[in-house]
């Protein structure tokens, strides 16, 4: 597990620069379909899915492509947390942010997002720009799996896994890529894929890993169609999300960030709220609202 440092360390927390009825009147001042919207973890942390870089978050080393590719025993370790983590991610449900954005219907919503949820609620198009955890992907041959499909697998494979932790799987603190605190993995058994014997990935982008070629070029696209660009519960603390800030403004496309906490754009926006992601989308519903 490799340590990553933290690209937000120093940030103080800004200032909001108005009020979110200010704010969201300026949004208003257009059709919602003229903005563009980039989300990130915050969006999810009301629908359990724990916000690792949010205000007092605890420090984390994420798994990254090279570990998972070094050798069995990193994947075995990556399945067996995901193996227990993957049921809590796949009952979280949208929450009150996912179903304003949906009703919104912006241009479009880029997301730094794997679980899915702005789908769930309804929004299109929607970009998954680092993937999704509820598909699998073989590294050799690219054919896709559903992780339910895997998940039957790794239960059939590893009888009594579950049952022989000497911590409940509920205790065990769940991370938003499904991975899991947990040292137990040793043997933990993970089927090949079933076309090709190849490797199964989650089709995710692990740190270290670039965005697809085709998929950054389809999100470029999105955003560059748009007169602006909104981003919602993201410390833009990796680059595939910054970029998007940093296109806009060299443009000259006002950006509008609503995280709470410092973020790596935030010199770059128009406009910035510290608000709770839920209560400024309530804010830009109201202002809409004939
Ligand atoms: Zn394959």
């Amino acid at each position: 597990m490799a340590v990553i440092k933290d690209p937000l360390r120093g940030l103080a927390r800004p200032a909001p620069t108005a009020s979110d009825a200010q704010i969201a009147a300026a949004l208003a001042a257009r059709p919602t379909g003229d903005w563009a919207v980039l989300t990130g973890a915050g969006m999810s942390t009301d629908s359990g899915i724990p916000d690792y870089r949010g205000p007092g978050a605890p420090p984390r080393s994420p798994m990254t492509g090279q570990t998972f590719r070094s050798g069995q025993a990193a994947r075995s370790r990556y399945w067996a947390r995901s193996f227990l983590g993957w049921p809590r991610i796949r009952a979280a449900q949208p929450n009150a942010a996912h179903r304003a954005l949906a009703r919104l219907s912006p241009h479009g919503t880029i997301t730094q997002n794997v679980d899915g949820l702005h789908e769930t609620a309804g929004s299109d198009p929607v970009i998954d720009l680092h993937g999704r955890l509820d598909r699998v992907i073989c590294l050799q041959c690219g054919e896709l799996f559903s992780r339910d499909w895997l998940q039957g697998e790794l239960d059939a494979l590893n009888p009594g896994f579950r049952a022989g932790l000497s911590i409940s799987p509920e205790e065990i603190e769940t991370a938003p890529d499904g991975d899991v605190a947990l040292e137990e993995t040793a043997g933990f058994a993970v089927p090949p894929c079933p076309v090709c014997g190849g490797i199964l990935k989650p089709d995710v982008v692990f740190f270290g890993e670039s965005v697809p070629a085709e998929r950054a070029e389809a999100a470029t696209c999105l955003a560059a169609g748009a007169h602006g660009l909104v981003v919602l519960g993201s410390s833009l603390a990796v680059l595939s999300g910054l970029r998007f800030v940093r296109s806009a403004a060299r443009e000259g496309r006002p950006v509008v960030i609503v995280t709470d906490g410092p973020t790596r754009g935030d010199a770059l926006a128009a406009h910035r709220s510290t608000s709770r992601v839920a209560d400024f989308l309530a804010a830009w519903e109201a202002a809409v609202a004939p």
